[in-house]
């Protein structure tokens, strides 16, 4: 049985539901906050990681901003206490009333990822007369899985602008009366477990500034996105290394005086602070396997079904001796499965079982599928 978890009460919660273990969310803040004022350097929380307003607002408290990627998000920061001047926006394809929300709030800064919408963002800006604050999102071509640079495929990625287009953008900049260049921003992927992707990122970064001075611009602000990966085999090896992480980036990335280091962490804050907890419905024997159907589905936690993404389960109520099984959801869907020939002790009906590392990308990427309801989030020091 697992201590951290208090089974009691926990039991007599109706399942399926998010359990957040507060401790681990503030120590985990903590460390993120003395680590990154080590250097000066800016954190904003990547909301869409998980956009509960508990946990929004344990993190605002901590002094961070939002990085956010829809209007809903920059909403949702805003009703969260978050101040307008941490709130930056990136995405894609952002529509003229998420423009719209982000100028009449004067939030912090556009992450900018296209020319015509450099152009959209200039003329939404001119029609109520403001100046908007733009980041412009640079492919780095790096590769966050091995740490070799790839020549194509990564250009081809929807993201951001190449760097072959970059005198293109400044020229088109230096046409905009509306928006003014405040930043470069880069993000090179999620769930990075080898640094020595973030070192490639410094030298590209260190790379793309020279460029950038040599055209006799300096952004004021480098913006290095997030990506920063969580240990989903052991969860109890809560805290990611963010000393390691944070110093990294003050020996290889070189600012110049003036200039501001950012950083946009989503999953490294919140993934290990959140399980889902579930209880076993039925355990049915098969020829060669065993199901322990849960009451909890991918319309929960839908992760292992979009991602075949691991997650260690575990049974807090049994101490029998271990077995294999199929650890599914009610779901009629076949990729409706937390883990295959999971190990765990004796299984049986009503057990309460914990599928952990769900904080990131879990609660806030739930639907109601079979028209379930929405999971209800839990938290330690509320219960
Ligand atoms: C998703 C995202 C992040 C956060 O990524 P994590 O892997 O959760 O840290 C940061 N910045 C941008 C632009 C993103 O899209």
């Amino acid at each position: 049985m697992n201590n951290n978890f208090p089974v009691d009460r926990l039991s007599g919660i109706e399942t399926p539901f998010y359990y957040y273990n507060m401790d681990i969310l503030n120590q985990t803040l903590d460390l993120v906050r003395k680590e990154s004022a080590k250097y000066g350097y800016h954190v904003h929380y990547a909301v869409k990681a998980n956009a509960n307003e508990r946990i929004m607002k344990t993190i605002k408290d901590y002094g961070f901003g939002a990085d956010c990627v829809s209007g809903y998000e920059v909403q949702q920061a805003i009703d969260c206490g978050y101040p307008s001047s941490g709130i930056v926006y990136a995405g894609v394809g952002k529509a003229d009333w998420e423009i719209n929300l982000g100028l009449d709030n004067d939030i912090a800064c556009f992450n900018v990822e296209s020319i015509p919408e450099l152009e959209i963002i200039n003329e939404l800006a001119g029609k109520k007369g403001k100046i908007a604050n733009v980041a412009l999102r640079i492919n780095p071509n790096v590769n966050a899985n091995t740490h070799h640079y790839i020549t194509t495929g990564l250009e081809e990625n929807k993201f951001g602008i190449n760097h072959w287009d970059l005198e293109n953008v400044l020229e088109v900049l230096s046409g905009l009366k509306n928006v003014k260049l405040e930043g470069i921003h880069f993000h090179i992927g999620s769930q990075i477990t080898d640094l020595t992707s973030f070192h490639d990122l410094c030298i590209r970064v260190n790379e793309l500034q020279e460029w950038f001075i040599s055209h006799n611009v300096l952004p004021r602000i480098v913006n290095v996105g997030g990506g920063l990966g969580v240990d989903y085999q052991n969860p109890e090896n809560a805290i990611p290394d963010f000393e390691s992480y944070f110093k990294l980036f003050s020996e290889h990335l070189d600012l110049r005086p003036g200039q501001e280091l950012h950083f946009e962490l989503g999953r490294s804050l919140v993934c290990q602070c959140g399980s889902l907890m579930s209880k076993v419905l039925y355990v049915k024997k098969g020829v060669k396997v065993q199901f322990a159907i849960l009451d909890a589905g991918m319309s929960d936690l839908i992760r292992p079904a979009l991602y075949q993404a691991f997650h260690k389960i575990e049974n807090l109520s049994s101490k029998g001796n271990v077995e294999k099984y199929d650890v599914v959801g009610p779901i009629c869907e076949s990729s409706d499965c937390f883990g295959k020939a999971v190990v765990l002790p004796e299984t049986n009906r009503g057990d309460l079982i914990a599928v952990r590392s769900a904080g990131a990308y879990g609660e806030v990427m739930a639907s109601q599928y079979n028209l379930r309801k929405l999971p209800k989030p839990y938290y330690s020091d509320q219960l």
